[in-house]
């Protein structure tokens, strides 16, 4: 497996104060070569394949991973790919929207608990809570839907508010984890120009014409708002039971080899192991054989 200066440059450290700019878009360790990179993510996919099976068998841990990014950053194709071997039956995959009313008349970690995946299973978050301070923060005005108490105008949003959740968010985190769900988060870190031509790219190309959105276009305006944002929860939010990793986004072979060595890695690092039988449950099968060698 390629070492990636081992995945520590690509974490961040807790408590470290980090900006987005810190961290390069086009990255590539030094490899040039998409056949190699697509060699070593074959590789991948068949160890995490391998993983996943004794994840689900040893049934003790549940592994949540989440994506974040600016738009055309590649998160879908990224779970695609990185994805693409695993059993269906061992993963599920949820894409967080716009809340809903009904959603709106709960916390906001209330839709994020029903979707958490099961032990055994991993379970990837296509955006995630933290939406709530980054497009919420970007937007402070979709907060007032919100009904919090003591906030009745965007004045009254300030920067103790985003520390407090920051510190929610880590509270729950940290809960999740000691009760057995291993946390692996993704910024996929892509540039502004590379945002803007693989948008031309879904107007010009016909079969990436539904992927265009107006909307993202306007959000893009948003940039720097979205960046500061971003910066800072990267700077409050990595912990080390549920460390953040910045993503080099702009060559999408590489994102993808670099986000599936950190899974592979870290399962790698679980003591999993396919269930022992007891000497009773070992009698109880040999009993089955001769029971059903004895049957017609
Ligand atoms: P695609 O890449 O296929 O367009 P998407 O994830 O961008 O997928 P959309 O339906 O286009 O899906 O966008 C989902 C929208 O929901 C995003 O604009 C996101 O910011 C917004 N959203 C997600 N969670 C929240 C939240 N908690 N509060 C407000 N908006 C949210
Ligand atoms: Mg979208």
């Amino acid at each position: 497996m390629i070492q990636l200066n081992n995945d520590d440059a690509l974490r961040v450290k807790p408590g470290e104060k980090v900006k987005v700019s810190d961290f390069h878009s086009d990255y590539t360790n030094g490899m040039s070569d998409k056949d190699d990179a697509a060699v070593e993510l074959n590789s991948n996919i068949e160890a995490l394949q391998q993983l996943q099976d004794k994840l689900y068998a040893h049934n003790r841990y549940s592994v949540l991973i989440i994506f974040q990014a600016m738009d055309a950053a590649g998160k879908d194709g990224t779970i695609k790919h990185v994805m693409s071997g695993v059993n269906p039956q061992g993963t599920q995959v949820y894409s967080f929207k716009t809340p809903s009313a009904e959603e709106l008349d709960h916390d906001y970690m209330w839709r994020i608990y029903q979707r958490l995946p099961e032990r055994g299973r991993i379970g990837i978050f296509n955006r995630s809570y933290y939406e709530e301070v980054l497009v919420v923060r970007v937007h402070p005005e979709y907060l007032l839907k919100q009904q919090l108490p003591g906030i009745t105008s965007v004045d009254d949003v300030d920067d103790h508010f985003w520390e407090k959740r920051f510190n929610q968010i880590n509270h729950f985190e940290k809960h999740l984890h000691d009760n057995g769900t291993i946390i692996l988060k993704f910024f996929l870190n892509v540039s502004k120009e590379e945002q803007k031509k693989r948008f031309l790219k879904r107007i010009d190309d016909p079969a990436r014409n539904w992927k265009f959105s107006m909307a993202d276009v306007s959000e893009r305006q948003h940039w720097n708002a979205y960046m500061k944002a971003y910066s800072q929860l990267l700077s409050n939010t990595s912990t080390d039971y549920a460390p953040w990793y910045v993503i080099p986004a702009d060559k999408k072979w590489f994102m993808r080899l670099a986000v599936s060595n950190i899974i592979v890695n870290r399962l790698q690092a679980l003591p999993l192991k396919y269930p022992d039988l007891s000497a009773q449950e070992r009698d109880k099968l040999e009993a089955a054989r001769l029971s059903l060698m004895a049957s017609r």
